[in-house]
């Protein structure tokens, strides 16, 4: 599935702001203000990165006059989150001169979403990364221990999202990670793992070109090492883990987009500061079934509202299981579709 058309976006377009779209929060009310005249030298630009509510904003991207520019959010978009990915629409000095501030007035429509809800520890849904079209998870095989429940989470928060996990392993001199992978025999992932702790840095580039590639983990699995080896431009901060509390030093603090290089093309690698919690109340069942296809076939013969898990009664999957009629590989892989199932509380 290629549905990151950058290729396609004009550099200039109308801007009207009724195509603003923003995902559903109650609490953020649409802008009611009086539709304000069409930006019509709109351009539009990749969103990097934020900081400080100054947005870096790269625009002719692949042209003859690629560049980035610091620009500011119109007040028209009152409260919609801007976030790393997003298509912006921006008016103004869009030069890019030293002390220029141009300004965002609308946001393109976005092909994914990837967002976590409210939890215990955040009160806030929020919004992470836009338009991605694939999340490397970066686990560590040990220090810290990998755990296969918080990788669930991140697979499940990307299937809601329309979006391709993707698996790598580091730390494998420390210890070998081949049964903490048996947990994911089931779903078509691609793992990639260290060996001689060396991580398959091309083999890993070659997945990522043509794509936005969010980069998720834990803090302290080397997943900063490893945006380094990827994009050594980035620099982005390692830290050492502290041998006493077992926790890395706060590393990276925001989501930014880098660009990965080489010689068979580009991409781009968005990476997040180790997201400690993943609230997944808005995830919807059927979008993590749309990932078991063959899964989905056979559930459609379960009874209305079936749970699909160990214990539903009737469950046409479970009947399977029962009968014999499944094969190792699908049950398999419904043992890992009921995991992911009861990740959430949906
Ligand atoms: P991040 O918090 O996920 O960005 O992790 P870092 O990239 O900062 O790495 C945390 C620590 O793990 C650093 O001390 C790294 O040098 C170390 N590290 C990274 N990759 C490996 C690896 O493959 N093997 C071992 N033994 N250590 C690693
Ligand atoms: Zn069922």
């Amino acid at each position: 599935m290629s549905w990151l058309g950058d290729d396609e976006l004009d550099d200039v377009e109308d801007f009207d702001e009724s195509s603003i779209r923003m995902r559903p929060n109650p609490k953020a009310n649409r802008p009611r203000t009086k539709r304000r005249p069409a930006h019509e030298d709109a351009r539009i630009g990749r969103v990097l990165g934020v900081d400080r509510g100054r947005y870096s904003v790269l625009i002719d991207e692949d042209g003859p006059d690629e560049r980035t520019v610091t620009a500011a959010r119109a007040r028209e978009l009152r409260r919609t989150p801007i976030v790393t990915g997003d298509r912006a629409r921006v008016v103004g000095d869009t030069s890019g001169a030293d002390g220029t501030l141009a300004r965002i007035v609308g946001l393109r429509d976005r092909t994914s979403l990837l967002r976590r809800s409210a939890d215990d520890t955040d009160q806030v849904e929020r919004v992470i990364v836009a338009n991605a079209d694939q999340m490397l998870v970066v686990v560590a095989a040990a220090d810290p221990e990998p755990r296969a429940r918080l990788v669930d989470r991140y697979l499940v928060a990307a299937l809601d999202a329309g979006i391709r996990p993707l698996l790598a392993v580091t730390k494998t001199d420390l210890a070998d990670p081949a049964e903490f992978l048996t947990h994911f025999d089931g779903l078509d992932l691609t793992v990639f793992t260290s060996a001689r702790g060396q991580m398959p840095v091309d083999e890993i580039g070659a997945e990522l070109v043509g794509h936005s590639t969010v980069f998720v983990g834990h803090s302290g699995v080397g997943k900063s090492t490893l945006v380094n080896a990827l994009v050594p431009e980035a620099r982005r901060a390692t830290g050492h883990v502290n041998e006493v509390t077992g926790r890395g030093r706060h590393t990276s603090s925001s989501t930014v987009s880098l660009r990965y290089r080489a010689p068979e093309g580009s991409g781009w690698v968005i990476d997040t500061p180790g997201v400690r919690s993943f609230g997944l109340g808005h995830v919807d069942p059927a979008n993590i079934f749309a990932a078991y296809t063959d899964l989905a076939q056979i559930a459609e013969h379960c009874p209305r509202g079936c749970t699909h898990l160990a214990d539903a009664v009737d469950c046409a999957l479970n009947e399977a299981v029962a009968d014999g009629s499944l094969s190792e590989t699908g049950r398999a892989r419904l043992d890992s579709l009921q995991r992911l199932l009861t990740t959430f509380g949906g």
